[in-house]
């Protein structure tokens, strides 16, 4: 089969690969219908975030399933699901407190399209046909109606997004939100998008790239443009949050979201930084009582109340979405500078 292979920066091709087979009786063979793209994988694609080469690309899926082993739960060839890109066995301590990104039958950061991590391989959802693994519990059905673009990228950047806020805001409903975008461009965009729907009276979007200040202001958020003025954009907004994201990756971003955060209130950085450590204002912080929030999403604990929100339409993650492209297209649109770009499989 065809599947899209990272060989090294700059490095995408399509090539032939092995075609997966059932393996397990719990294995579902799916068939990518729309793959999103996460907002790490063009910093992967040009070498930004290094990682061991080959392996197939693509984690936001949604697909047809095509196969099935004997005991894959309720699944049947043409039901269409989405697929959470981490892999959860659904049965162990972890996987049952909710903590499906850290399963504890596979190795930490398990997942598709992002390498081999212990001794498995998923492959990615670039591809003519992908095997998951536990699919009895690893699927969620895609609800009739819903376009597989728009549910593209529940299995990681939606649900994301949406984690940031929802547990602070649930502490503290209609609580005024500010969201530090940048390098993980659609996650912040979600979380500002998911804020407004849980009903935060105020969502402040900071970023210094015109096109998504120009989404963030499209979905009703207050756009505030950051150029320059990163270190002290916030003493205009009037106001501390009680809920801060970061969804900038860099230090200015990060340093903004810790400094806009009310006392005692909830900070949440989606990604480590740009490098391998840094330094915090952990004073700052311990006098102001900031819970800080870092981590990587559950992908299938939170798909669930994300895709509950997408079909009673309080979200619409494809007003996000600023370019669809065929799987041939690929390669080009890997780098493709908008926030969110979706894949779509038109081959037969
Ligand atoms: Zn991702
Ligand atoms: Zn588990």
């Amino acid at each position: 089969m065809r599947a899209l292979v990272f060989r090294g920066p700059m490095q995408l091709a399509w090539e032939d690969v092995p075609t997966p087979e059932i393996v397990d009786p719990r294995d579902a063979l799916v068939r990518p219908l729309a793959v999103a793209r996460c907002d790490l994988d063009p910093a992967i694609a040009l070498g930004l975030y290094p990682m061991p080469a080959p392996f197939v690309v693509g984690h936001e899926m949604v697909g047809e399933v095509v196969a099935v082993g004997d005991q894959a739960g309720p699944w049947r060839p043409g039901d269409r699901v989405i697929v959470p890109f981490q892999l959860s066995c659904g049965r162990c301590d972890a996987c049952r407190r909710g903590h499906t990104n850290a399963c504890e039958l596979v190795a930490p950061g398990t997942a598709f399209g992002l390498g081999p991590h212990g001794d498995v391989d998923l492959g990615g959802a670039l591809a003519d046909l992908v095997r998951v693994p536990w699919a009895d519990v690893m699927l969620i059905g895609l609800p009739d109606g819903l376009d597989p673009v728009v549910a593209a990228g529940i299995p990681d950047n939606v649900s994301d997004g949406y984690r940031c806020v929802a547990g602070p805001l649930a502490e503290r409903p209609g609580a005024p939100v500010l969201v530090a975008g940048g390098l993980a461009p659609s996650v912040g965009l979600y979380a500002a998008m998911c804020a407004i729907a849980l009903g935060s009276e105020r969502v402040v979007y900071v970023d210094d790239d015109d096109t998504r200040l120009r989404l963030a202001e499209a979905i009703g958020a207050e756009a505030i443009d950051a150029t320059g003025r990163w270190h002290e954009v916030d003493r205009h907004l009037g106001t501390r949050f009680p809920v801060t994201v970061d969804a900038n990756v860099l230090d200015h971003g990060r340093d903004l979201a810790l400094r806009a955060v009310a006392p005692c209130g909830t900070c949440t950085s989606v990604s480590g930084g740009a490098q391998r450590t840094s330094s915090l204002p952990l004073q700052q912080m311990y006098l102001k009582g900031v819970r800080y929030e870092i981590g990587r999403v559950h992908a299938m604990a939170t798909a669930g109340p994300v895709l509950d929100l997408v079909t009673s339409r309080a979200i619409d993650p494809g007003r996000i979405i600023t370019r669809t492209a065929s799987f041939d297209e690929a390669v080009d649109a890997m780098v493709d500078p908008g926030p969110k770009v979706v894949f779509v499989n038109d081959r037969t």
